[in-house]
């Protein structure tokens, strides 16, 4: 188990903490959210997670994502902001939110800056995992999730105490139909056309940190905690220092 920074948990309940994790598919959004989000006590915000969600239940919107999801598109802006900006609502993301795979779209941050602006609220962290193409198809070849909590293992960098089985729930592994590299290839286009401008927005906010995302995941997670420590734990120092 990763040793968790001691002053970033001490530093988090004094103000908002809304954390975006960007990256292409497979860099590991999904496995470092888990750790994040246990050790921080922070909301889990997976857009992708909530739509297969949807689409498991057979909901309206399950069924108007479906047929995107299964291309490798994204999934409309009006559906994906809707459903995000409803789960945001709810009384646990009050002061911070951990998210996964939103905005994907420049209209998705632009909407996400509303709707946090509204209560005076903003983005504070974007912390973009970088990994080269080559790498991405091999991961999510072996990619296996979790079907009833979403956690996200790989048969050699991250296999599963038991095979086919989850460490923290028992629930049963399966591979996603989007993981084929056919649709990966859409999925990286989609990426880089859509999702890849949120990068230069977000630096020009002054909030965006690269993090090396080919390396071990215990180290990405070392790392991804050394930039929410400086960035929160300094704002609470500057805090104190102006009381
Ligand atoms: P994302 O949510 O960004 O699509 P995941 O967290 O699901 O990515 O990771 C994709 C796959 O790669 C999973 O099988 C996961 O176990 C594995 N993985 C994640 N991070 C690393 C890493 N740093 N090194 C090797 N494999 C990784
Ligand atoms: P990955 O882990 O591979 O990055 P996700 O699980 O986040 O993928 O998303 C799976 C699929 O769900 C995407 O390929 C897309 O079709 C849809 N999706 C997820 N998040 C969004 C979003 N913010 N906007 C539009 N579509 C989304």
């Amino acid at each position: 188990m990763e040793r968790i920074e001691p002053c970033l948990e001490a530093s988090l309940p004094c103000e908002t903490h809304y954390v975006l994790l960007i990256g292409p598919p497979g860099s590991g959004k999904g496995t470092q959210s888990a750790q994040l989000c246990a050790t921080l006590r922070l909301p889990h915000l997976a857009s992708g997670d909530l739509l297969r969600e949807h689409v498991q239940r057979g909901t309206v919107l399950g069924r108007k994502a479906r047929s995107h999801m299964d291309r490798g598109d994204l999934v409309p802006d009006d559906v994906v902001i809707d459903m995000v900006m409803d789960r945001l609502g709810s009384g646990d993301c009050v002061s911070g939110a951990l998210f996964d795979g939103f905005p994907r779209t420049l209209a998705q941050a632009a909407a996400l800056d509303r709707a946090l602006a509204t209560s005076g609220r903003r983005v504070g962290l974007v912390l973009y995992i970088e990994v080269p193409d080559a790498v991405l198809a091999e991961r999510l070849g072996g990619r296996f999730l979790c079907r009833a909590c979403g956690a996200s293992y790989h048969v050699v960098f991250h296999p599963p105490r038991r095979p086919g089985l989850c460490d923290c729930d028992d629930g049963e592994l399966y591979q996603r139909d989007d993981d084929r590299p056919d649709t990966l290839a859409r999925r990286l286009n989609v990426y880089r056309e859509l999702t890849v401008p949120l990068i230069d927005y977000y630096r020009r906010h002054g909030v965006l940190v690269t993090i090396d995302g080919n390396q071990p995941i215990a180290t990405v997670t070392t790392q991804l905690y050394a930039e929410l420590s400086r960035v929160f734990s300094n704002r609470t120092e500057q805090r104190v220092a102006r009381r």
